[in-house]
């Protein structure tokens, strides 16, 4: 690959990284928010606040996922592999990359 496509690749990761890591902060309150009120509010509204903790949760861990995927993207680019399948070391369509420039594999080892 171009290394100008690969600089492209790297900012768009960059991006999303720092993306995520805001959205990470933003949703921290609303991930510990219970405690804090579970003195004050009554039963059906506590519920409620379990529930979307919980809701807070899953996202927080579908975010941290997505954040080690860049990251590791990262270190791709940066040892050169980037572009490269991680299972058959193939190269992976630029499409594939264009859609989604943190994904690890090639479109015939993606699970
Ligand atoms: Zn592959």
């Amino acid at each position: 690959m171009l290394p100008e496509k690969i600089e492209e690749f790297r900012s768009l990761l960059r991006q999303r990284r720092k993306e995520l890591e805001a959205y990470s902060e933003m949703s921290a309150e609303a991930r510990a928010a219970v405690e804090l009120d579970q003195s004050s509010v009554g039963r059906v509204s506590r519920i409620d606040a379990i529930q979307q903790q919980a809701m807070a949760l899953v996202t927080e861990r579908n975010r941290e996922r997505d954040l080690q995927r860049i990251k590791a993207a990262l270190v791709r680019i940066d040892e050169g592999e980037f572009g490269y399948c991680v299972d058959c070391g193939e190269s992976i369509a630029e499409k594939r990359l264009k859609f989604n420039p943190s994904v690890p594999q090639c479109v015939d080892c993606a699970p």
